[in-house]
């Protein structure tokens, strides 16, 4: 089930438009703030990066990078418990 609504983008605080994807494992953000951009999140990555400003400006850059492109950055924690970035292609776009 998706649910579309308009929210704050969890990398910058924009307005953003959320989608509930991967069964509710994952998100999927469509970021006004041209600095930013869309992404998709899971939620253990978001539990991690909570508190962590630094590293969702590192996130915010790599999508930035993939914007307008027909890629966009999955967000995911890694083996290593790590954050990862991955460039992944769209189709999961609205
Ligand atoms: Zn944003």
């Amino acid at each position: 089930m998706n649910v579309t609504g308009r929210s704050q983008c969890f990398l910058c605080g924009s307005e953003a438009i959320c989608v509930n994807t991967d069964f509710g494992k994952r998100k999927f953000y469509q970021c006004s703030n041209e600095e930013c951009g869309d992404y998709e999140i899971s939620l253990n990555a978001m539990h991690k990066m909570e508190n962590a400003p630094s590293q969702k400006q590192q996130v915010m850059r790599q999508v930035r990078m993939y914007r307008g492109t027909d890629k966009m950055i999955e967000v995911i924690m890694g083996p290593d418990n790590q954050i990862m970035g991955n460039p992944v292609p769209r189709n999961r776009q609205l």
